[in-house]
């Protein structure tokens, strides 16, 4: 089966958003062996709408669209591919009692919130479990079309969920597809890659999908099988043999983030962290934070960001900020201090610090990407790691935030002895 992805939304075009759901569903369609040879982006206009999907027609046999299935007048996705196959627009009543519900004892005007319980006629409705408006999924004419919303915590679910399991049942599969997956910290997608490219290369089931994933790395297992036991046995093996290989840099055999790891672990252990930040400004402190039941693991951070801060709030040696042969704010002996000071400061069995240059301008004549992370142990070693990364302001303050929580991980995992 040869698919296109159709994204639906003058935002995308207009450079608002990036459209990160074409990326999702590129690679759900490949782990489940169909070809993408197209991805089109179209904005919200009917006539425009229309030209894709004719063009689309041409050359692919399943066509999925993603976006303008709400409830205003420019969600116009369903309305132009109902009006191009001749079909009408019918009322999926269950959707309509659940908005119904939800909309109850609101002021709201139901009837634009009924666009989103229609379906076309003779289509098979796709349950949205986080939102209100019903994706569809129908086959004419020897085509096939998938209708999933816009908003990515509403696709997602969906076209994990009831639109894969149309699509089996189009492939003539029986057996369900079942996933795993694997989050790794410390390393980028393609020196993981390169860590696993034989296994990558040698393995057809379960499919080996490796793709970034907010500064870390995730990497989806899928099987199809006859059950879950089954299912769990061959996608357990693979994860075994991808940890034998890439286990230092394995967190998770679950879709996580890596702060919510971190915090798991420093709650099981009963130990606490805290935070020294100059070029993150506070967000290791905001990952660590986001995290429900935080308290019992952070005891606080500081952002000290200027020279004047790091020597009078932490008590940096100001020989090691400035003057002739100082190393400077972003050192390593920096980052050290800063460490060692927040834990006897803040007093926490663990600090991390993190001091570098976010960009896109040099400081101190270095340049941007160059970041330290010390983490400090009471009782224990303080190490310090020299990091080198790439990407724009946000991408390195993120990165460097989450490479803090991975030398945490690691030390927190016997990676890192005191010995
Ligand atoms: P809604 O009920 O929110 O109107 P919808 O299905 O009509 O949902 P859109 O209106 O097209 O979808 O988009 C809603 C939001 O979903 C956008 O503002 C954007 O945040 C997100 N979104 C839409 N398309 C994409 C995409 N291709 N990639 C990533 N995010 C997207």
């Amino acid at each position: 089966m040869k698919a296109e992805i159709i994204a639906v939304g003058t935002e995308l075009l207009l450079g608002q958003i990036v459209n990160t759901n074409a990326q999702y569903l590129s690679q759900g369609l490949a782990a489940l062996g169909i070809d993408v040879y197209f991805q089109t982006v179209v904005g919200d206009n009917a006539g425009r709408i229309r030209q894709a999907i004719e063009t689309a027609r041409r050359r692919a046999d399943l066509l999925l669209f993603t976006g303008g299935l709400g409830p205003t007048q420019d969600d116009l996705t369903k309305d132009v591919l109902a009006d191009y196959l001749g079909r009408k627009l019918i009322l999926h009543e269950p959707s309509m009692r659940k908005i119904e519900a939800r909309l109850a004892g609101r002021a709201v005007m139901i009837e634009s919130n009924r666009r989103q319980a229609l379906m076309i006629e003779g289509s098979e409705p796709l349950p949205n479990e986080t939102g209100l408006a019903v994706g569809n999924a129908l086959s004419a004419d020897g085509t096939r079309y998938v209708l999933l919303p816009g908003p990515p915590s509403e696709m997602k679910p969906m076209f994990d969920g009831p639109a894969t399991a149309w699509l089996l049942r189009q492939l003539g599969e029986s057996r369900p597809l079942y996933s795993m997956t694997l989050r790794f910290a410390g390393i980028g997608e393609s020196a993981l890659e390169d860590l696993l490219i034989d296994l990558i290369r040698e393995q057809t089931d379960p499919t080996i999908a490796p793709y970034a994933k907010e500064g870390e790395v995730a990497i989806r297992l899928s099987t199809k099988a006859a059950d879950e036991a089954e299912a769990a046995a061959r996608l357990g093996e693979t994860a075994n043999a991808i940890e034998r290989l890439a286990g230092r840099y394995l967190y998770a055999r679950e879709d996580v983030p890596l702060e919510e790891t971190v915090v798991g672990q420093l709650r099981a252990a009963g130990k606490t962290v805290a935070a020294a930040e100059s070029c993150t400004g506070g967000l290791l402190a905001e990952l660590i934070t986001g995290v429900p039941g935080s308290s019992e693991a952070f005891a606080g951070g500081v952002v000290v960001y200027t020279n004047a801060m790091k020597r009078e709030l932490l008590g940096v040696p100001a020989e090691l900020l400035e003057g002739p042969g100082a190393p400077g704010a972003v050192s390593a002996p920096t980052a050290e201090a800063m460490a060692g000071r927040t834990l006897e400061r803040i007093g926490a069995d663990y600090a991390v610090a993190i001091t570098g240059v976010a960009g896109p301008a040099p400081s101190e004549g270095k340049p941007p990407g160059l970041v330290y992370v010390a983490v400090a142990e009471r009782g224990g070693r303080t190490e310090v790691y020299e990091l080198k990364l790439a990407g724009g302001r946000a991408g390195i303050r993120l990165r460097a935030a989450k490479h803090a929580l991975y030398r945490l991980w690691e030390r927190l995992n016997g990676f890192v002895t005191n010995s």
